[in-house]
């Protein structure tokens, strides 16, 4: 076994979404660096692992990482478990694998089980390019600044939620982007009320509000690309024409951009070319 520090996959939910690899890797190395070793005991002894385990989570301090990098450097092997799916991705590990590299160390990563790209493969949103953004601030003026900056990214992007925020991040993803803006909604995957569905925000929301079930359980929201229109509809035209009647032309497109989402440049040549 060569001294190392493995970073190694763990289910989802489904006990079975582990690789061959990471059974022999983590039945073989000296030492298991856990997030939380009660839990990870469950997973070990279902596959008769009995290596001994140690307490890695994101409080642990730099003596920890010092301790565990030292192991390393005396030829041992350690491999890094979260409680569920790859470690680092919103989970513990980012102090640890700095610590062992900066000491010249080798770090392995092994492939396998991840929520996001689990939704993700699933979503039937475009994928050639995708924003992880995990989880967004508890707070929600922060929670709804950081989904402005979002919506400015254009692209596809992953969101983790807790189920007690999940009304909330629904609300909050329909007042910034709309309520016809299409999202998916990953609910239990790989476990027994694994519910994948693809709506626009106001049907989501009204089927997340009328079924306490969708509310329960872990979650993967995904945003699709936010429709970027430069163009009014008759509507706005007919606003904008009227507010330009009693305001400068730039301060009418300003309020009509902010009213639909739309760039006020946009609006502004529009206006001065009618
Ligand atoms: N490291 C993990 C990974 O690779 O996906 C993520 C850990 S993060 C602390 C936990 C969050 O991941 C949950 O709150 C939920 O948003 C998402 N998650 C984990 N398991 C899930 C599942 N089975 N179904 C849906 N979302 C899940």
């Amino acid at each position: 076994m060569k001294a190392a520090l493995y970073i190694v996959p763990t289910p989802i939910g489904n006990i079975g979404d582990i690789t061959l690899r990471a059974l022999e890797i983590l039945k073989a190395v000296d030492l298991i660096a856990a997030e939380d070793t009660r839990h990870s005991r469950t997973l070990l002894t279902h596959y008769d692992i009995s290596t001994p385990l140690v307490s890695f989570h994101e409080h642990s301090e730099n003596r920890v990482v010092e301790q565990l990098a030292d192991r390393v450097a005396g030829g041992e092997s350690i491999a890094l478990i979260s409680d569920a799916g790859t470690p680092l991705v919103s989970d513990p590990g980012y102090a640890l694998v700095r610590g062992v590299q900066a000491r010249g160390l080798t770090v392995i990563p092994l492939p396998g089980a991840c929520a996001a790209i689990t939704a993700l493969s699933a979503a039937g949103l475009p994928t050639h390019h995708f924003h992880f953004e995990g989880f967004l601030p508890a707070k929600q003026v922060a929670r709804v600044k950081r989904l402005e900056a979002i919506k400015s990214l254009n692209t596809t992007v992953i969101f983790y939620e807790a189920p007690h925020r999940i009304v909330d991040l629904i609300t909050d993803m329909l007042a910034v982007f709309g309520v016809d803006h299409e999202i998916c909604l990953a609910r239990e995957l790989t476990k027994t009320f694994e519910t994948i569905r693809r709506a626009p925000l106001g049907d989501i929301r009204e089927w997340v509000l009328n079924d306490a079930n969708q509310q329960k359980g872990e979650f993967v929201v995904i945003s699709g690309l936010v429709v970027q229109t430069t163009t009014l509809g008759a509507d706005g035209r007919l606003l904008l024409a009227r507010l330009a009647s009693e305001l400068p032309p730039r301060k009418a497109a300003q309020i009509v951009a902010d009213h639909y989402g739309l760039k006020s440049r946009d609006l502004y040549q529009q206006l001065i070319a009618d």
